[in-house]
């Protein structure tokens, strides 16, 4: 079963708190025929393709049982599902050639994650896997799908082809800002850099409440930058654009642009939690937390 979900956005699972499951692989599900097993009495259980299904009990052996037990998997899911990592992607520097290696996710989820009002998430189930990244050996910043692959390897392996081969730094928030003035980028690839080097400005905040956040001239041009890329009619990149406003000290426009509803849940309470803050004046970025 595999669920898919943005990271960047706020098109996250933000309101159950459960946490989304990516991959289940064969193991897990093994775990959760266990389970089924146990729910079902220990009798009765067959399996269909994929999923057991109990035939005595509460859950029959029919459509809407299998439904219901898919639903159950995944509630149950959540509980013994970590993070497990895949396997790593060997990659060459574009420049000093070194050997560079991609983490990859076989399974994870978002369970305990913390989510704040620029859309930065952090889950210890779901680590961060920056698409922009700086080489450790000689410092060149480069995209890591870009880099030339050179093979594969499995980080739990006694025996590693490419033993030597370390993992990509993510780039600073100035490497972020020099890029971004060195040289036009595509807009998806912009708004990523723009939104990366957001989240480093206020990451010493986000650590650290009792430090003092005030934006630079070149944050500010920055955030100004990205509001110009955004598109209102995204709903999730309407609440972005809130936010930059809000966090620029705009808040009758971030009021205003909040005020439109919005058809999904999720991010109608996001927006409301922003709004609340906007309605305060507060424009320093916020842990959410919803009730
Ligand atoms: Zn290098």
């Amino acid at each position: 079963m595999i669920t898919t979900m943005a990271s960047d956005t706020y098109d996250i699972d933000i309101l159950s708190r459960s946490g989304m499951i990516w991959i289940i692989d064969p193991c897990y599900k093994l775990v959760l025929m266990g389970i089924m097993w146990y729910i079902c009495g220990g009798s009765g259980l067959v399996t269909t393709p994929g999923y057991p299904v109990c035939v005595k009990g509460i859950i029959m052996k029919s459509q809407g049982g299998q439904l219901l037990l898919v639903f159950l998997s995944i509630i149950f899911a959540t509980t013994v599902l970590a993070y497990k990592p895949g396997p790593d992607i060997i990659r060459e520097c574009p420049k000093c050639k070194f050997f560079l290696k991609q983490h990859t996710m076989m399974s994870g989820n978002t369970f305990g994650a913390r989510f704040w009002t620029d859309g930065k998430m952090i889950a210890q189930h779901n680590p961060d896997r920056p698409w922009l990244v700086k080489c450790p050996k000689c410092g060149v910043i480069f995209w890591i799908d870009e880099a030339k692959k050179i093979g594969q390897q499995k980080p739990w392996d006694e025996e590693k082809k490419w033993p030597n081969a370390i993992e990509p730094g993510p780039p600073t928030e100035s490497d972020y800002l020099k890029l971004l003035n060195s040289k036009n980028l595509p807009p998806k690839k912009e708004i990523y850099a723009r939104r990366r080097a957001w989240w480093a400005a206020n990451d010493e905040y986000r650590n650290d409440q009792s430090t003092k956040l005030i934006f630079s001239e070149a944050q500010k041009a920055n955030l100004r930058a990205m509001v110009n890329l955004l598109d209102e009619k995204d709903p999730a990149q309407r609440i972005t654009e809130a936010e930059i406003l809000r966090e620029l000290g705009m808040f009758e426009k971030c009021i205003k642009l909040l005020s439109k509803p919005f058809s999904n849940e999720s991010h109608s309470k996001v927006a409301a939690f922003i709004k609340k803050l906007a309605e305060k004046k507060s424009w320093k970025v916020s842990e959410i937390k919803l009730n």
